[in-house]
């Protein structure tokens, strides 16, 4: 059996106050929006809720999530332990403060900040040196896929993204660039396609691979009900507690 994940990615928004805002409305719309009414603990220890939390939120939500099953993750590391690297995070920092998970290679990393295949590589070995479970994002842009280059685009990244990686530490999610925050989701049925050719080219039976392109509470059921698919990775619909809360609880 394959871990499910359903992982929130706030990327830059809310501050201590209203993560903390969110917590308190999530916790309960968890229970509402949960079809046998089970403690957060039982809803969430069955399939891992992560929170991947800006930097200034992380402390904050480690503390607020104690005890519930709910895990935080970062949004991105450096690979060196400490440094001249102003502005940057390494991984002893994160696992001082009780992060579990970290996101690396997020289109918007690769896209706006310059990240190439080789830092991401990096990247993905600093945090399994500290014990912390990367997510690596791979995705094909609109132009890739309308030239029919999803497949050789992604098999590439991962290639060049996991050399010397270890397989079994690790999770994989497939985001189509044009598929994030569009509202444009990718049909649950090629995403379960191109998510099984990753995993036959990783080669890893274990491994996790969720899907991440403007889930929503109302296309949640039908990705997961593909056999392929994992889990997800949310960005702006895990902002909003009642529809985040509804995602965790999607109806298997
Ligand atoms: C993301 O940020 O990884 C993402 C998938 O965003 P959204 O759900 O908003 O498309």
């Amino acid at each position: 059996m394959r871990p499910i994940l359903i992982a929130g990615n706030w990327k830059m928004h809310k501050t201590q106050a209203q993560a903390r805002e969110f917590l308190r409305e999530f916790g309960t719309a968890l229970q509402s929006s949960s079809q046998d009414s089970v403690p957060l603990t039982r809803t969430v220890s069955e399939r891992q809720v992560i929170l991947c939390v800006p930097y200034t939120d992380l402390a904050v939500v480690v503390e607020q999530t104690q005890g519930s099953g709910i895990a935080v993750g970062a949004q991105n590391l450096h690979w060196e332990d400490q440094g001249a690297f102003t502005g940057e995070i390494s991984g002893p920092m994160l696992v001082e403060l009780g992060v579990r998970y970290v996101i690396v290679g997020h289109s918007e990393r690769r896209q706006y900040f310059g990240e190439s295949d080789e830092t991401v590589n990096q990247r993905l070995a600093a945090a399994q040196r500290h014990g912390l479970i990367p997510i690596l994002c791979v995705g094909e842009s609109k132009h890739q896929r309308d030239q029919g280059l999803t497949e050789s685009w992604i098999l590439e990244q991962l290639d060049r993204g996991l050399a010397g990686i270890d397989l079994e530490h690790l999770v994989i999610a497939y985001e189509p660039i044009w598929a994030i925050g569009t509202g444009e989701t990718c049909a649950a049925q090629e995403a379960n396609r191109v998510i099984g050719l990753i995993r036959q080219h990783v080669g890893q039976a274990h491994l996790s691979i969720l899907y991440g392109g403007s889930v929503k509470a109302s296309n949640i059921d039908e990705i997961m009900a593909q056999p392929q698919i994992d889990g997800v990775l949310v960005g702006g619909a895990s902002l909003e507690p009642k529809e985040f809360a509804r995602i965790a609880n999607y109806q298997a």
